[in-house]
């Protein structure tokens, strides 16, 4: 039974064989006489998305410091810093054919522009505005029109003092001196009985943006501001007036920091919407009317040196306030009101105009990814410049270039960056970022979804003593960690240097949000940024005391804040290489852990609501504010745990790809990537920051308001502030109330972008 089993299953199992030998046999002819299938299409397939895998360096921190050119930083900067070039002049015009024409001639970059028809603020004539003091004998004290020993450097177009966008006029009658122009400086005058009403206000820059020490003059009654600079503001030295430009790097008392005075960034007649030739635009008599808030200054204003401010604190009299203003001029401040003997009034004339239709153009130079094309990593700077510019921005400008011609001889070299690269030479950033943010309008679903991070090099270098890098939050990291993959010039890395330079400090990396072309990406678009300038020794000037002022020329940027162009080499090194980490780097290097820190650190922070002053009008906004209070709070706890998992995740996918797994699926890795790109972008929302329609990001916003109270969230700070003046009004607690409701909704919109689930 046993045998005959077997032999019978022996027997079955030869006629199956043979069977299927016969088959195979059969199915092989066939198959022969077919055309081989064409799988080489597919084996390319699959060797691509192997390829989406790429995860090695293109090139080190040493090819880098290696590549750079210092004499080609200097060409560039001695061309574009030879003249004036603020938007609507000539001198502008050429920068932007420069750009072109350097950057096409480079390999791998595909150069385009995109223009937008813009207003801007100009004088009327050269010197026409002005101060005068008038004297009861006749005599006439003029203040200056235009810097002096300005002959000896050559300046053709120099750009006459001006605050821009403020209207013209011509008054006359007492002058105040309101310290920074702040509402409380104003408030402590009136406390001296002080007559603002009918009062010129003479002002010092600082404290609050040029276009709101205007606005609050206005608001107590001046016909008219005055804004210098003075020395106690790091300007210059006090007691040391004698050591200044063309000597050492201070402000000489005829420098005059000229800039905008507009209180909306971008173009005013397209709020939200891109200046196209289709475009509506709201009229400019409209927009003067505006007041809650102000667009533009209701009177008019003009900067000068602080020699010219000392001509007229020099005829002050009234209380000697100089405890309270504590200024570095030798002479002793008073509130004003009245003149010394002899004085008759004072007189500010000012000619401004808006010259409308600029052509604000904006120069692309695009390097394609090989890998992820649509996935942009950005770098910019701005073009214009008051002056020549030496400093504000044209160090950047030429810092730009040499990234691109290092870029271009990389690709030369053979390497090909993972995500595309976009290098933006912006316009008319001067006259309130203008060019960076019509363009953020103009594309913004497409920036939205496809941009990586925007690297921002607006002065490239302000002083020599350390590089200083900025980020928001998720970028923080990423930012170090590319002077970390860099090699210091006289050994060790960058980032030793730089820790270094400010252990003394706290180096922690602040968030940078509303001066500079990085705004429109952090405040409307929402997506990460980071900022970086070479700057001088805090202890010595917490800027660059030359700023926006004629004298910012070449000699001055070549013999005496960076000799050599050693900081500008540092910075351009910077650049390429967060660039390339950018780029390259196969999981993106965000750090929402750090994010999501930032926020509870506004929350703990911040002055709870029962604290906020709510009228009895508007007790049931009051109860309800309490309860979602106690929501974001709890909001937030949740939220630290979804990052948290979100945070060991992306360490585990990490740690295998540094491990080099071959099993990691590159689409997993690509919507990983693609989830935490948009996290920035769950604090977006277009209706909750009710002041300015332009800006978005309920977190990283620039506020419209002086405000007292520590809120955290620049929205509702603003309301506060607002509702502290008008505290009887039931609708602007209406308004709080619905922004903390959106604020907490906005924390719960972004644990479900951390969160690896459905919808
Ligand atoms: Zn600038």
């Amino acid at each position: 039974m046993r045998q005959s089993g077997q032999s019978r299953r022996l027997l079955i199992g030869a006629a199956i064989g043979g069977g299927l030998l016969i088959a195979l046999i059969f199915f092989w002819i066939g198959y022969a006489a077919r055309p081989p299938p064409d799988t080489s299409g597919l084996q390319a397939l699959a060797d691509r998305y192997r390829a989406l895998g790429r995860h090695e360096r293109g090139f080190t921190g040493q090819s880098v410091r290696a590549a750079v050119r210092r004499d080609e930083i200097g060409r560039h900067l001695s061309s574009l810093a030879s003249r004036p070039h603020i938007a609507g002049t000539p001198g502008h015009q050429a920068t932007a054919d420069y750009f072109r024409d350097v950057l096409s001639g480079l390999p791998g970059f595909e150069v385009f522009t995109r223009n937008y028809s813009v207003p801007v603020g100009m004088t009327v004539g050269q010197g026409e505005s002005l101060f005068t003091i008038v004297y009861s004998n006749g005599t006439v004290v003029e203040s200056q029109r235009q810097e002096k020993e300005l002959v000896k450097l050559n300046l053709t177009d120099q750009v006459p003092p001006i605050l821009s966008f403020t209207p013209s006029g011509n008054v006359s009658g007492p002058v105040v001196f309101a310290n920074y122009g702040k509402e409380r400086d104003f408030e402590y005058l009136q406390q001296l009985n002080v007559t603002l009403s009918g009062a010129i206000a003479l002002m010092r820059y600082g404290g609050v943006g040029r276009g709101k020490k205007l606005v609050n003059a206005a608001a107590y009654g001046c016909i008219g501001g005055i804004v210098y600079s003075d020395p106690a503001d790091g300007w210059a030295v006090p007691g040391r007036l004698d050591d200044v430009y063309p000597n050492s790097w201070w402000l000489p008392p005829t420098g005059v920091q000229r800039g905008s005075a507009k209180m909306r960034q971008a173009d005013p007649q397209t709020p939200a919407y891109p200046s196209l030739p289709f475009a509506y635009r709201d009229e400019f008599d409209e927009i003067k009317q505006q007041t809650d808030p102000p667009v533009f200054s209701p009177i008019p204003g003009y900067p000068v040196g602080y020699g010219d401010a000392m001509k007229l604190l020099g005829v002050l009299e009234g209380a000697n306030i100089s405890s309270y203003v504590k200024g570095g001029l030798p002479i002793d401040y008073r509130a004003g009101g009245s003149f010394a003997p002899g004085v008759d009034h004072a007189r500010l004339v000012v000619n401004n105009r808006i010259l409308e239709g600029v052509n604000a153009v904006n120069v692309f130079a695009e390097m394609k990814g090989d890998l992820e094309p649509d996935r942009y990593v950005l770098l910019g700077n701005h073009r214009d410049a008051w002056g020549a510019g030496a400093v504000d921005a044209t160090s950047g400008s030429a810092v730009l270039l040499e990234i691109a011609r290092m870029l271009g001889q990389f690709y030369s070299d053979g390497w090909r960056p993972r995500r595309s690269i976009l290098l933006c030479s912006w316009d008319v950033e001067e006259q309130g970022i203008t060019g960076s943010w019509e363009w953020v309008e103009d594309r913004l679903p497409q920036i939205r979804e496809k941009v990586v991070a925007y690297i921002n090099i607006d002065i490239a270098v302000r002083g020599n003593y350390s590089i200083r890098t900025n980020a928001d939050p998720l970028l923080q990291e990423a930012a170090l960690q590319a002077l970390k993959n860099l090699p210091a010039q006289d050994g060790g890395t960058m980032f030793e240097e730089f820790k270094r330079r400010w252990l003394d400090q706290d180096y922690k990396l602040s968030v940078p949000i509303g001066s500079s072309d990085y705004s429109a990406f952090i405040q409307t678009a929402a997506v990460p940024i980071i900022d970086a300038s070479y700057v001088a020794d805090p202890k010595y000037s917490s800027y660059y005391p030359l700023y926006h002022s004629m004298y910012e020329t070449l000699p001055v940027m070549e013999s005496i804040i960076d000799p050599g162009l050693r900081a500008h080499g540092e910075v351009a090194i910077w650049g390429v290489e967060m660039l390339r980490l950018l780029s390259e780097t196969w999981l993106l290097p965000y750090d929402e852990a750090a994010l999501i820190a930032n926020i509870r650190n506004r929350f703990n922070s911040a002055t709870p609501p029962s604290q906020w002053g709510w009228p009895a009008s508007a007790a049931k906004y009051d109860k309800y504010v309490n309860d979602t209070w106690k929501e974001f709070d709890s909001a937030l706890t949740a939220l630290e745990a979804e990052s948290a998992r979100l945070g060991s995740a992306v360490q585990q996918l990490q740690e295998r790809i540094d491990a080099g797994s071959e099993d990691i699926d590159p689409m997993s890795v690509r919507g990983f990537n693609d989830r935490r790109m948009r996290v920035m972008q769950t604090l977006a929302d277009p209706g909750a920051l009710l002041r300015d329609k332009t800006l978005r990001n309920l977190v990283f916003s620039s506020q419209t308001e002086e405000t007292e109270i520590s809120a955290g969230f620049p929205g509702l700070q603003d309301l506060l502030a607002v509702a502290k003046k008008r505290s009887n009004e039931t609708e602007i607690w209406k308004q709080i109330a619905q922004h903390v409701s959106a604020l907490v909704f906005r924390m719960h919109s972004l644990r479900y972008q951390l969160q690896d689930s459905g919808l």
